[in-house]
């Protein structure tokens, strides 16, 4: 049976740390830094093996084009 995984990597310097992917995220997989980017902001990050299913919702709820990207496996479970 396909169990679908997901990994999401943020763009530090398109990212404004407005924190709604982490507020979206059903699998509380994003949280947000607590060091600054070169704009000033804490960008979201990505927290590895904390269930991340690559459904998207935090690329749908970020206001900033290309400051995620989300991409999909496919493992055998
Ligand atoms: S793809 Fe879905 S589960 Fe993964 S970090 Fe984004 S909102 Fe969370
Ligand atoms: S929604 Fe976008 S801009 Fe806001 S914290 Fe997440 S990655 Fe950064």
């Amino acid at each position: 049976m396909a169990k679908r995984t997901g990994q999401v990597r943020v763009d530090d310097d398109r990212c404004k740390g407005c924190g709604l992917c982490v507020a979206a995220c059903p699998t509380h997989s994003l949280s947000l830094s607590g060091e600054l980017n070169r704009l000033g902001y804490h960008p979201a990050r990505f927290l590895e093996n904390t269930g991340c299913t690559g459904c998207g919702v935090c690329f749908y709820a970020c206001p900033e084009p290309a400051a995620l990207t989300v991409y999909l496996d496919r493992n055998v479970a």
